[in-house]
């Protein structure tokens, strides 16, 4: 396909390119999208109600209860092939990282080993209290026992590492976006980039290519754009990129 060629041949220009992934890349591995309609778990609540601060401190027991479901799921899903393609373009020198709107650590999983989280991760949870870090897997089991919300021994409840709805911006946001502003090449995998504050970082970088299933709304600022699986589409680009590099 012409455009992967394309981008195999911007990819190899580019002497710094970053990428920036969303649920896109995530939903062959059975991840749902919080934004598509679904029949999932997530059609049958608002994850913005539901995955907020205010959710938390109104009712701890309700949020970890439901989100409980949602929460295992993400974290028991394996890499797909996408994952697995970007772990290889790492590995081969072709991106210097990646940005993760995704909290389920499946960049990690695949061998990525320069990931920017910039809505958390789901690997461990911490009390706002004490400050004390817990992983998250005996929580969640707790949860489905009936024991909920989880609480650390100085009493507090505990909260995940991810970033909820109404949180601030998270440090690994302002590391993303100095990023944005340095590199040659920004590669956006499977966002729709309708969240704030991810979107932001598309101004922020010189050149830009898109590989989603749907529109975007900075699909005119693209010089590549690629609709489709991302799974497939990754991995031709790196048949593509790899015979680019073999080349004298
Ligand atoms: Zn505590």
């Amino acid at each position: 396909m012409e455009n992967i060629k394309k981008l195999a041949q911007l990819l190899a220009e580019s002497k710094d390119t970053m990428v920036l992934t969303g649920a896109g890349v995530s939903t062959e591995s059975g991840i749902p999208d919080f934004r598509s309609p679904d029949t999932g778990l997530w059609s049958q609540m608002d994850p913005m109600e539901l995955l907020s601060r205010s959710a938390l401190s109104r009712n701890p027991a309700n949020f970890w209860t439901r989100s409980e479901p949602i929460f295992r799921e993400m974290s028991t899903a394996q890499p797909n092939p996408c994952h697995y393609a970007l772990a290889r373009l790492e590995e081969k020198g072709l991106i210097r990282g990646i940005v993760t709107q995704n909290i389920d650590s499946l960049h990690q999983l695949a061998g990525s080993k320069s990931v920017l989280e910039v809505h958390g991760h789901l690997r461990s949870a911490h009390c706002p209290g004490c400050g004390a870090h817990t992983d998250m897997r005996p929580l969640l089991d707790q949860v489905a026992k009936g024991d909920s919300p989880p609480r650390c021994s100085c009493g507090g409840v505990f909260r995940p590492d991810v970033v909820l709805f109404e949180d601030p911006l998270p440090d690994a946001f302002h590391v993303a976006w100095q990023w944005a502003r340095v590199c040659d090449l920004l590669l956006v995998v499977g966002s729709s980039l309708e969240v704030a504050p991810v979107c932001w970082l598309v101004p922020a970088a010189s050149r830009l290519a898109i590989i989603n299933m749907g529109e975007t709304q900075c699909d005119d600022m693209a010089e590549v754009l690629i609709r489709g699986k991302a799974g497939e589409i990754l991995t031709d680009l790196v048949k593509e990129a790899e015979g680019l590099q073999r080349q004298p």
